[in-house]
């Protein structure tokens, strides 16, 4: 009686085993979604830039003035509206008589047929991390003061750069992370790798949607996308909803950029998972590089001081360019 007991008890131990293997790896994930909402608690209270938000009609006034100054290379277009209808604008520059088949006075060929290289420069997802860098470097770039070589060979050769300074501007004019649902945009991005939904937030859809459409229209490649955030001071890339690594091409593409900000900066590179040690699905980066494959990033600024940076993202830029 005892002896059937005993191994009554082993088979049951047999099957409780099996079961925790399965539980254990629910603890993992467990331990993983605590793992975000400490950094999302942490981003929640320290978040705040330290940098102070100019007015959005200021920044929307100041762009409109630089696309009407600048009429032959940029358009200041309204791509949506945000939650709270306030309208989702992006900065549209470009060479607008570029033809596909032309040389132009440096030399740069463009063949008939081939895709144009396109950029996304981005800040504010998250309405409390203003860097104050979006909303200058289109006026650095342009500026007739000094050459910038570099940014003029990019649009030569038939690139594209879209600036969009405030992608949430419910949340960036409440000083406040999400938008005006109470969303993190962040988290709102499709990953059909992830299998997840997303898109669910007026600013996210509109944003995919418009470069979508501008991809479509006029055949580009989506070189790069960098969106400002603050304030871990380094540059993240993908993926953030999977913990396996980038590899080959796509991993020395992101290594090659991550290179020229530890350079520039001394800032750390790396996936989210190396740099804060969680995962979160829904992520703008993992969305640009799923659908254009060819890198996607987020620059974390430094609390308090990233603005007097501009002279360095000046350069990151110019490096950039120059690889494309
Ligand atoms: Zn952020």
């Amino acid at each position: 009686m005892k002896f059937k007991a005993t191994i009554a008890g082993s088979i049951l131990i047999f099957w409780l085993m099996l079961a925790l293997g399965g539980a254990a790896q629910s603890a993992g994930l467990f331990a993983d979604q605590l793992a975000e909402k400490k950094v999302e608690a942490y981003e929640r209270i320290h978040g705040e830039s330290g940098i102070k938000r100019r007015p959005l009609a200021t920044i929307y006034k100041e762009f409109a003035d630089l696309a009407r100054a600048e009429s032959q290379r940029a358009d200041w277009i309204q791509y949506g509206t945000s939650g709270s209808g306030k309208p989702l604008m992006a900065l549209k520059v470009h060479k607008k008589n570029f033809t596909s088949v032309q040389v132009d006075l440096i030399g740069n060929q463009q063949a008939k047929g081939e895709s144009r290289p396109a950029i996304l420069i981005s800040e504010g997802i998250h309405g409390n991390e203003y860097l104050h860098i979006t909303d200058r470097l289109p006026f650095e770039f342009m500026s007739v003061n000094q050459p910038h070589t570099e940014f003029e060979r990019f649009l030569g050769m038939g690139g594209i750069i879209y600036f969009v300074p405030v992608m949430n501007p419910d949340g960036y004019s409440a000083g406040r992370r999400e938008n005006s649902a109470g969303a993190d945009l962040n988290r709102d991005f499709t990953i059909q790798a992830a299998g997840n939904t997303g898109f669910r937030q007026t600013e996210t859809k509109a944003i995919s949607q418009f470069i979508a459409s501008e991809v479509k229209g006029q055949n580009l490649r989506v070189e790069v996308s960098m969106e400002y955030h603050c304030c871990i001071g380094g540059l993240i890339h993908p993926w953030a909803w999977t913990s396996e690594p980038l590899t080959g091409e796509t991993l020395e593409r992101h290594r090659e950029v991550g290179e020229f900000v530890s350079d520039i900066f001394n800032y750390r590179y790396g996936t989210v998972s190396d740099i804060l040690g969680y995962s979160a699905v829904g992520g703008s980066d993992d969305y640009y590089l799923e659908t254009y494959g060819r890198r996607a990033f987020s620059f974390e600024g430094s609390r308090g001081i990233e603005e007097q940076r501009l002279k360095e993202h000046v350069s990151l830029w110019n490096r950039i360019f120059n690889v494309l």
